[in-house]
């Protein structure tokens, strides 16, 4: 498969190039040159299945020859080797949990298939790779958890000092080997400036080999269709209608590659994008303006976007077409008020602990359901609540226990280096860490 940059089509690549460059000229995003389309017989037939055969089938078509396929087989695997069950809420909601995995969030899922495609591609280069990201908390570590022990691949950590919650902070900083963290004395901002600059800088780049690990990268955007297929899988054990699907929406990565499965066949209702405050999008779908804005600082801080860089791959998906795309796409704004509401709320009925980031799919699923009465649907939980107590025991009496597979992780000591927000800070680090190969 090849896939061309959405900024300057004449520029094409092949699967390895676009994981390892990331992006293209002038910073566009990668995307496939066709929508492959699932077999009608596959997709009514999803219960037959294994889940690593979905995965494995979901994936095969967008690496081809590049990778072999028994080797696709055991990355696609490896990328869903922990539960995502779809459990029911209310008669009306359920709720995939994706976030079983090393550091509880769904972010786990698109960095397990990056990390391992990369080190298959770099299996017979001698130069390092240096994976340099910035995090405001959830990406971090599920890219150092994805890269932990792959060999030929250094990640490097940037994150805020004092501005990540505290199971973030020890998944990031306790792992140790080819996992490095910086701690910045500055916002998130600062940090990701230092990335860029990093990655602009020649001197850096001649002596290192520097990508990215971020959620623009078709490995991790890719992979990311296959919990739609398992969560179909499990769906129509239940119910026989298809499912409103709503998801916790900050840079539109997820639901992007819901909606690329959607246009491959995945038979879905309608799905619905869950925004907080920042509401770029569901602004849009109301006016057909896009108006991109700066980030407010919210309790689902993984959804603080004021400019989501998936949204162009969405708009390439429904072919630019707004009226196209309203007819599949609704968009929700929720506040934080409403939000932790959401969360006492659901726990209060149900019994069930929501983390902010579901709690704002929730309550925008609900309305929709609400403005369209008999129809069903669930939510992607994308994180695990403990690793947002302050927000979720602002909301309810509850202290939430750390789950068995952290308790060995919170045990262990941060590592860190301290720096300040200054380039040349950033730059010693990198080169003196290359030095020590
Ligand atoms: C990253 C993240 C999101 C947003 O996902 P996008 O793909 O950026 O839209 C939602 N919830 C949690 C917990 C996250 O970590």
């Amino acid at each position: 498969m090849n896939y061309y940059n959405l900024k300057d089509k004449q520029e094409t690549v092949d699967f390895k190039t676009a994981s390892i460059k990331s992006q293209g000229r002038q910073k566009g995003l990668f995307f496939p040159e066709n929508i492959p389309q699932f077999e009608k017989e596959f997709i009514q037939n999803l219960h037959l299945y294994s889940d690593e055969e979905i995965a494995f089938r979901c994936m095969k078509d967008f690496i081809n020859e590049e990778i072999p396929a028994e080797i696709i087989q055991e990355i696609a695997a490896e990328t869903i080797s922990f539960e995502i069950p779809l459990k029911k809420i209310n008669d009306r909601i359920s709720v995939l949990e994706l976030f079983h995995g090393p550091t509880l969030a769904f972010k786990d899922v698109g960095a397990r298939f990056m990390s391992r495609c990369l080190s298959y591609f770099l299996k017979n280069e001698n130069k390092k790779v240096t994976v340099l990201v910035a995090t405001s908390g959830d990406t971090g570590g599920a890219v150092a958890h994805g890269f932990y022990n792959v060999p030929g691949i250094n990640v490097v950590i940037l994150y805020p000092k004092n501005r990540v919650s505290q199971v973030q902070e020890k998944q990031l900083t306790a792992l140790g080997g080819n996992i490095s963290a910086l701690e910045v004395n500055g916002n998130f901002d600062d940090c990701q400036d230092l990335v860029k600059q990093a990655f602009g800088d020649e001197n850096i780049n001649t002596e290192l080999f520097l990508t990215s690990a971020n959620s623009i990268n078709i490995a991790r955007w890719l992979p990311q269709q296959i919990y739609y297929l398992l969560a179909l899988k499990q769906w129509k054990q239940q119910e026989n209608e298809n499912p409103v699907i709503c998801v916790p929406s900050g840079n539109f990565g997820n639901i992007c590659a819901g909606l690329l499965a959607y246009f491959r066949g995945l038979p879905v209702e309608h799905f619905v994008a869950a925004c907080n405050e920042n509401d770029v999008v569901p602004d849009y779908l109301k006016t057909n303006q896009y108006q991109p804005k700066k980030a407010a600082a919210t309790l689902s801080n993984a959804m603080d976007v004021g400019d989501p860089s998936n949204f162009t791959r969405i708009l390439e998906l429904f072919d630019h077409q707004f009226e196209k795309l309203k007819t599949v796409v609704s968009g929700y704004s929720i506040n934080d008020r409403s939000t932790l509401e959401t969360i006492k709320e659901v726990y209060e009925k149900y019994g069930y602990i929501l983390d902010p980031h579901s709690a704002v799919a929730f309550a925008s699923l609900e309305q929709y359901l609400n403005e369209n009465s008999g129809k069903k649907g669930f939510i992607l939980g994308t994180a695990h609540p403990v690793k947002f107590p302050e927000a979720v025991e602002k909301a309810v009496p509850i202290t939430i226990e750390i789950p068995a597979s952290l308790e060995a992780l919170m045990k262990k000591d941060k590592k860190t280096v301290e720096i300040n927000p200054d380039f040349e800070e950033l730059k010693r680090f990198l080169l003196n860490k290359n030095q020590e190969q």
